[in-house]
């Protein structure tokens, strides 16, 4: 593992630095809606114009062509720069784009690529159905071939800003005979498609903003053009799609959370100065394990990125999951803590409310924890199967 940086690696840190000090928006981000999609397209159209969107991505698609230790820097400086987490540009950015650029056709690349840089386009997940989730091998959404298309029927949840979206990753079943991991196609699909009928789920953390939706499929038409990798090959393309989403793209969040682990060893220096000892003792004791698991967090980040830059896209990234979901669940309980009973007087409007509520899905969205140390069991440490 190489954890140096070279002089160069450290000019690209210093230009990131002054580039994002004199861009990032500091524009409240919307909550919802239409407002919040041309936000976050906006952002990610000026990153483009300012020439640092895709810094790992290939040349000839719009990225930067570097290596994944810069896509770190980058990442590192975005953090500490407080820029906005544009959410929507997720699913694009962070695991369709890298799953095309690794399996994808050429005209898919050519299409799609360019566009996620730009801030054009906006994608969603397709993956989970009521009755596949962790198990996700048994999604049943099928899909039957006629003549150059797909025809789709069936039904995906949990779909993340679905209504926002222009296309969606989507797993169906294209061969209900073979084996459940071997039936499967990984396939583009235009939200615009007839047939798809999008109904809200509204949850308890955002009554008022709508996150998710579920996706009705009433024979929807999607072109064979549109299968990424091979037709019944999509178990491994989503394969490396949930390494992507595991992995790497966890690396800004990732510091971000050390970013806010320092804002609040700020705020409870403010606030309990050197008067109460006992609460003192409590949250800073926290505090100090906070910081020490952030630090941990921060090497096996740079772990995971050494091992995918030497080509190794391994199982590793359910550690970091597993472990970095729960650091964060730990550091938004505590962000409450340290305000006491303060985050009762505008719980509505308080954002450190708002994520304490929502970090309880850190530990079950792109695979719930238990699932995680099963994978860490039986691939990282070679245990039997359960
Ligand atoms: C914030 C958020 C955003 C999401 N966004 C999307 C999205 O955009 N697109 C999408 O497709 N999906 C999305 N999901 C869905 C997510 O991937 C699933 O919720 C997750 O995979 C778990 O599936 P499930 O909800 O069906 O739970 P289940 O699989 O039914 O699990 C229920 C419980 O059983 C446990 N369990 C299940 N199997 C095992 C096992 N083998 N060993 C031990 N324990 C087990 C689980 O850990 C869990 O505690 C999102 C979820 C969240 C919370």
């Amino acid at each position: 593992m190489d954890l140096d940086f070279t002089a160069e690696d450290r000019q690209f840190r210093e230009d990131a630095r002054a580039w994002l000090m004199a861009n990032v928006t500091r524009e409240p981000r919307p909550h919802e809606g239409r407002e919040l999609r041309e936000y976050d397209l906006a952002w990610q159209r000026k990153q483009y114009e300012g020439g640092w969107a895709g810094v790992s991505w290939p040349v000839e698609y719009g990225g930067l062509g570097l290596s994944l230790t810069r896509q770190l820097i980058w990442f590192e400086e975005y953090a500490r720069a407080e820029a906005p987490d544009n959410h929507l540009c997720f699913v694009g950015l962070n695991h369709a784009g890298p799953t095309l650029i690794a399996k994808g056709s050429e005209e898919q690349k050519a299409y799609h690529l360019p566009r996620l840089l730009k801030g054009e386009t906006v994608w969603c997940q397709g993956f989970s159905e009521p009755n596949a989730g962790s198990d996700l091998g048994s999604l049943r959404t099928k899909a039957e071939i006629d003549g150059d298309h797909l025809v789709v029927n069936g039904s995906k949840i949990w779909t993340s800003h679905g209504h926002l979206a222009d296309f969606q990753e989507l797993l169906v079943r294209t061969d209900p005979d073979a084996p459940k991991h071997k039936g499967i196609s990984w396939v583009i699909c235009d939200m615009t498609t007839p047939g798809m009928d999008l109904r809200p789920i509204n949850i308890m953390t955002a009554p008022h903003h709508q996150h998710f939706v579920q996706v009705f499929y009433d024979d929807v038409r999607i072109p064979l053009s549109n299968v990424v990798g091979d037709l019944n090959d999509g178990w491994k393309v989503a394969m490396s799609t949930l390494g992507f989403e595991r992995g790497t793209a966890q690396i800004k969040d990732q510091i971000r959370y050390a970013v806010l682990v320092e804002r609040m060893i700020e705020e409870a220096r403010a606030r309990f100065g050197g008067n109460s000892p006992l609460s003192k003792d409590e949250i800073g004791s926290r505090l100090a394990q906070l910081r020490a698991d952030m630090a941990a967090a921060r090497a096996m980040t740079y772990m995971v990125v050494s091992r995918a830059q030497a080509g190794i896209q391994g199982s590793e990234a359910s550690l970091m999951r597993a472990m970095v979901g729960e650091v964060q669940q730990r550091a938004r309980r505590l962000a409450l803590d340290i305000i006491g009973p303060d985050a009762l007087e505008n719980p509505e409007d308080d954002d450190r409310v708002f994520y304490y509520l929502r970090s309880y899905s850190i530990t079950i969205a792109a695979g719930t924890a238990e699932v995680q140390r099963n994978i860490i069991g039986e691939r990282v440490l070679g245990l039997p199967r359960g």
